[in-house]
């Protein structure tokens, strides 16, 4: 909810009216997150079948329903909103013809020295740690899956940097579940606790 905020000295001296404050509304935030992944053509069980991929050799026993799972805990982190809303965001404007040159050129043509698209990933793969960086090369070079159809340019939407945000939600997913994992594990071999792990 926007509340308003009282003029400064300065602006009610200029006769300026009460200025509406910026609040985050996080809901929202969550919600144009997924309506926008939604709109790029990207189903949550996409991006599952490639943790699947990922993770299969490692856990056997992993199943599509805890890769969905993964996925979505990865969605709900404020770092992973922010990145799939602005890469997004300059891939509909590039598409639209709408950035200033020669950005628009670069980013509707992949240009392939152009990186921001992989650094603004980044920031989603960094969030559950350096495991998720090994995942996300390895995607980014073997491109299988979603990752195949987003990269194909023949097909006409521009996705520069939709197919690094799913392959770095894909990588986070991964290294949650490791970490997960690993967790499960030492409570089963019952490992002596240290001091301060509650
Ligand atoms: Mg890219």
């Amino acid at each position: 909810m926007q509340t308003p905020e009282k003029p400064t000295p300065k602006e009610e001296q200029m006769g300026m009216p009460e200025r509406q404050a910026y609040s985050l509304n996080s809901r929202k935030v969550a919600e144009a997150t997924r309506s926008w992944l939604e709109k790029r053509g990207i189903k949550i069980e996409e991006i599952a079948e490639l943790v699947l991929f990922l993770q299969k050799k490692y856990y056997p026993g992993l199943t599509m329903e805890e890769c969905v799972h993964n996925v979505e805990k990865v969605l709900e982190k404020r770092e992973v909103q922010n990145a799939v809303l602005t890469g997004i965001q300059l891939d509909v404007l590039a598409e639209e013809g709408k950035l200033l040159s020669p950005l628009q050129e670069m980013i509707k043509n992949d240009e392939g020295l152009y990186g921001v698209d992989e650094i603004l990933a980044l920031s989603i793969v960094n969030v559950y740690g350096s495991i998720g960086l090994t995942n996300f090369g390895y995607v980014d070079k073997l491109k299988p899956g979603v990752l195949e159809r987003l990269n194909d340019k023949s097909l006409g939407p521009v996705h520069t940097f939709l197919d690094d945000i799913v392959g770095a939600i894909a990588s986070a997913a991964s290294s949650r579940i490791a970490h997960n994992k690993q967790s499960e594990r030492e409570v089963e071999i019952e490992l002596p606790k240290e001091p301060g792990d509650d």
